[in-house]
């Protein structure tokens, strides 16, 4: 008996976001499949998000390859598109109430130096870095288990502290760390619902802790399986996974909804392909979209 989703009042936003470093390729329409069958389920509102933080490794020209991708999908997104790269006094803001509450503080370990696995808290206060230069900021985690439910992959749970430890949320340079202006981007933008690679599961449990910390809602998650290559990894650019051709947008929608495990092809045009895969996205999930 499929149930509304009743955990969250706010109105459904959903959003993409991702980073230019490259085209989308197979792997990343997955992602992008699986987040706006959801938001067009909930008859939601679908954002983009370029994650282009990272300045290095933002390639000239990628921003606007994607975003062609996506219109010849047939992939509409609701509001004009938000860069990260322009939001530095929104996370200034974040890092400054963390900071304020006690929950940052100044690292001066350098990553050789620190043993695999959870950063041991050297630098933790009241020890602090001593005479040593601050390299990193580090968030101050909160011990205990983090326990949350994937839409997708069921009950979850993390603890942080042992896992991972207190992490990086901006280096010493100024650089943002992920973890932070994702949190930021996504409370900003009243994001409800939160679909992407199951890559970043593991990145879920932190970034709930931040979002605690300043105060934001929790989004729900939906984490869709990665698609591999051939010898088993996880098609990325790092791996030079080749740039999705969207000469033939309904086969490039057809494999990617097969990727998710729907068995047959959903229909025989691009169309057809997106009333029929939201309708039987929406069943999978037991969506129950508002009325209207
Ligand atoms: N920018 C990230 C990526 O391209 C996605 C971040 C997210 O969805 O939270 O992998």
């Amino acid at each position: 008996m499929p149930t509304p989703n009743t955990s969250d009042p706010r109105p459904y936003v959903g959003r993409f976001a991702p980073s230019p470093s490259g085209p989308l390729h197979a792997g990343s329409l997955v992602a992008a499949l699986a987040s706006y069958l959801d938001a067009r389920a909930h008859r939601g509102r679908w954002l983009l998000r370029i994650e282009d933080i990272d300045e290095p490794r933002t390639v000239a020209g990628a921003e606007r390859v994607i975003l062609g991708q996506l219109e010849a999908l047939g992939m509409h997104w609701d509001e004009a598109p938000v860069r990260q790269t322009a939001r530095h006094p929104l996370y200034e803001r974040a890092f400054a109430r963390l900071r304020d509450a006690g929950r940052v503080y100044g690292c001066a370990c350098m990553r050789r130096e620190l043993p695999p696995g959870p950063y041991p808290g050297i630098c933790r206060p009241p020890a602090g870095t001593g005479k040593r230069p601050i390299r990193s900021w580090r968030f101050l985690v909160e011990p205990g288990v983090e326990i949350f439910s994937d839409r997708w992959l069921g009950p979850q749970s993390q603890d942080v502290a042992a896992e991972v430890g207190d992490f990086i949320i901006r280096r010493a340079d100024g650089l943002w760390a992920y973890q932070l202006v994702v949190v930021v981007d996504d409370g900003d933008q009243g994001i409800t619902d939160v679909v992407r690679g199951a890559d970043l599961l593991d990145s879920t449990a932190r970034q709930r802790q931040l979002a605690r910390a300043l105060g934001l809602p929790l989004p729900r998650v939906l984490h869709v399986p990665l698609v591999l290559d051939s010898t088993g990894r996880k098609l990325s650019k790092q791996n030079h996974a080749p740039a999705l051709d969207v000469s033939r947008p309904l086969d490039c929608l057809q494999a990617a909804w097969q990727a998710l495990g729907f068995p047959e092809p959903a229909a025989a045009t691009r169309q057809d392909f997106w009333s029929e895969a939201t309708a039987r996205w929406a069943r999978r999930f037991g969506i129950m979209p508002p009325p209207g």
